[in-house]
């Protein structure tokens, strides 16, 4: 396993790292015991950064995650998130955000944690995740509750406009760089590299999409770039290999990316997607890959509130 360092953070995160939202059953029902044998494979493969968030199952994956460390905090880089607590639930406000720390820390078994990040920061007004939310978080940071703070969401230039006003030790980007969307180098990438912000890229199978599986049935992707994935998923198995790793050595190998999130439930995911992440990339082969596919209209989906959406065609939507 490889290691970096997440942005300025002194963080040493495995590039591979470990999401954390199975376990809330997020993609279908996690058996708890799976679910400890997938982190404790994990850690003992070389993974040491988990992400989780009271929202991934309404507290039952930090809960899960919690149990699973026991003994183990010391080897781990350990982040969760605030300020989302359902699917229309979300409280950014100061006092909301203390609570919420120390609940997290109680259900995950820790004195502290690593990162902590406001968590699908679209879904708020702008203002108060500069003005309120992020003062009260480095607030927990100078009282030694939280090493690092970050954002996270799937709308870019709304978090680059925060980082810009009210900066952040990392940005938490999910599907916006895969084998069919890389728009975050447009949009933030060369941003949060000149102001050495941690950039962690999340969900490089596209939430399911480019896994032989598929998608869960909540996907909120267009019906084309499902069907682009499927294409894709079809073309690496005529060639024998696995989707699921191309997609993640192609994310593994971005240039800024501190760290890879794969959602992971069980430990036969964990020990295959190691592999896939020690792999080197096979540039021929996505390449073909892309010249198969051909041209996808790449948009992601609208998420949260109108005005922070990435893209005006979107916000009719939002
Ligand atoms: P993902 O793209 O990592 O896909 C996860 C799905 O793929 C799960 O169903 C998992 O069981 C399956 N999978 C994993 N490895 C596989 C393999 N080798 N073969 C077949 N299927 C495999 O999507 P994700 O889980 O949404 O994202 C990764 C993590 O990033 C999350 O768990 C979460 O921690 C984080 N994340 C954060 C945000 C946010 O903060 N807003 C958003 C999305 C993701």
């Amino acid at each position: 396993m490889k290691y970096t360092t997440l942005g300025r953070t002194g963080l040493r995160v495995s590039k591979l790292g470990f999401g954390a939202s199975p376990l809330g059953n997020v993609f279908g029902d996690t058996d708890a015991k799976e679910s400890l044998r997938a982190v404790h494979c994990a850690i003992d493969n070389g993974i040491n950064y988990f992400d989780v968030a009271p929202y991934y199952g309404r507290t039952l994956a930090e809960a899960r995650l919690g149990q699973a460390l026991a003994g183990k905090r010391d080897k781990v880089v350990l982040a969760t998130k605030c300020g989302r607590y359902d699917s229309d639930s979300f409280d950014f406000s100061a006092r909301r955000l203390r609570e919420s720390l120390d609940e997290s820390l109680t259900r995950l078994q820790t004195g502290y944690l690593d990162l902590w990040q406001a968590h699908d920061v679209e879904y708020a007004n702008e203002r108060q995740i500069v003005e309120e939310a992020i003062p009260t978080m480095r607030e927990m940071q100078k009282l030694g509750k939280v090493r690092a703070i970050g954002i996270s969401g799937l709308q870019l230039r709304m978090m680059r406009r925060i980082a810009e006003a009210a900066p952040v030790d990392a940005i938490l980007t999910y599907c916006r760089y895969n084998l069919l969307i890389e728009d975050v180098d447009e949009l933030l990438t060369p941003f949060a590299e000149t102001r050495g912000i941690g950039l962690i890229l999340a969900s490089p199978l596209l939430m399911g999409v480019l896994t032989e599986g598929g998608p869960p049935r909540w996907h909120p992707a267009s019906a084309e770039v499902k069907r682009a994935g499927a294409r894709i998923v079809r073309f690496c198995a005529e060639r024998g290999v696995r989707a699921s790793d191309v997609a993640i050595g192609h994310c593994i190998a971005h240039r800024y990316g501190a760290a890879t999130l794969v959602g992971m439930a069980t430990a036969e995911e964990v020990l295959q997607n190691i592999r896939a992440a020690a792999q080197p990339l096979d540039a021929e082969m996505i390449e073909g890959l892309r010249r198969t596919v051909g041209s996808v209209a790449s948009l992601p989906w609208p998420t949260g509130r109108p005005e922070n959406q990435d893209f005006a065609e979107m916000q009719k939507l939002a």
